[in-house]
């Protein structure tokens, strides 16, 4: 939580900046969800209703092979406000969110997830939020038994890892599930990296944030799109992409081994020179050689990390394509400016 909300200040220079009738962009990537999306429209439309604000949709479909595409499209021709874009192929969630966030017109904007794992009921919440002067107010899971242990601990491993690692503090348990204002949006869309870290780049850009802290429901219907391989590529992503400590700490690595090769290398020169040519040693050399061919190739390894990051960025390829979009009803989506 971030005191300078609180302060007169921030205020009263948020309250000259802030429309009073703020549209709201609805950030929803979808990839194969056809048993879920048609609840999730149900459920969340109320709420956008109950908030009085003029809302629209911004449906991303990642390249689902099922029917969640038709769905949503039969739903938009029939009333529900906001558009669908379809991508050419699977982008993945980050890249999906970054599309949303372009398409998004809203002077605030909600990501959320298709499966109902963000209960919907907590964006009344998250606007009351916005209203009292914060531009990122963030979903927090209080309680994770919906994932499996191995999920919860390798995931707070990560935010531990990540948080000493990086500069930045990143919430740990915060997922995408946040309300953002335009200016955070326009923030984020500045941002030229291709590989799109999400909550990295929610914590890079700032501003001054809040978190709701919630308990996390089980998906409601539908197969979870992330296994563990898709998951720790996603934490080396976002190490990667927010620290350089990896690639630097070998520097350090290799000047203490150094240091204690020079070391044992005076003892050996002094132990030949007092006791004479002793033979044995098979077995410290072994370690030895071992020890350090490990520590080269993981250096290697770790550099390598970084360079086919290097070579994706410096191909400066978009992060996604959208292969069509389908617009739901203009008039109630025309931004009211
Ligand atoms: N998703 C997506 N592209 C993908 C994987 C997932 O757009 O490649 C969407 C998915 O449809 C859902 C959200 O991202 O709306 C979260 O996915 P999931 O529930 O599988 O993630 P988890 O809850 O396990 O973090
Ligand atoms: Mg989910």
């Amino acid at each position: 939580m971030n005191k300078a909300a609180d302060s007169k200040i921030y205020v009263s220079r948020r309250e000259s900046t802030r429309p009073d009738a703020p549209v709201l962009s609805v950030i929803v990537p979808v990839f194969n969800e056809e048993e879920v999306i048609g609840h999730f429209v149900e459920a969340t439309r109320p709420v956008l209703e109950q908030t009085g604000l003029v809302y629209e949709y911004v449906f991303i479909d990642d390249g689902s092979r099922d029917a969640t595409a038709d769905i949503l499209a039969e739903k938009l021709k029939s009333g529900l406000p906001g558009r669908l874009l379809g991508l050419s192929r699977n982008f993945g969630k980050e890249a999906a969110l970054s599309a949303g966030l372009e398409a998004a017109r809203g002077d605030i904007a909600v990501i959320i997830d298709a499966d109902l794992q963000d209960p919907p009921d907590l964006i009344l919440q998250m606007l009351d939020g916005w209203k009292a002067g914060y531009d990122v107010i963030y979903g927090l899971r209080v309680n994770r038994s919906s994932d499996t242990l191995m999920k919860r601990s390798t995931a707070n491993m990560f935010y531990k890892l990540f948080n000493r690692l990086a500069n930045i503090d990143m919430p740990a348990n915060a997922g995408d599930f946040r309300l953002i204002d335009r200016a955070v949006i326009d923030a984020l869309l500045k941002l030229p990296e291709r590989s799109r870290f999400m909550k990295g780049l929610f914590a890079w850009v700032g501003f001054p944030a809040m978190a709701i802290p919630y308990e996390r429901p089980a998906r409601m219907a539908g197969r979870g799109k992330f296994n563990y391989w898709k998951l720790w590529n996603f934490a080396l992503d976002g190490l990667t992409g927010f620290t350089t400590l990896p690639l630097r700490v070998w520097f350090y690595g290799g000047a203490l081994i150094s240091l204690a090769a020079f070391a044992y290398a005076f003892f050996l020169t002094l132990r030949t020179i007092f006791y004479g040519v002793d033979w044995p040693g098979y077995a410290s050399l072994m370690v030895a050689l071992l020890f350090f061919s490990g520590a080269q190739l993981l250096s290697i390894g770790m550099i390598g990390e970084y360079i086919a990051r290097l070579f994706n960025e410096a191909k400066q390829r978009p992060v996604y394509i959208v292969q069509d979009v389908i617009e739901g009803t203009p008039e109630e989506t025309a931004k009211t400016d």
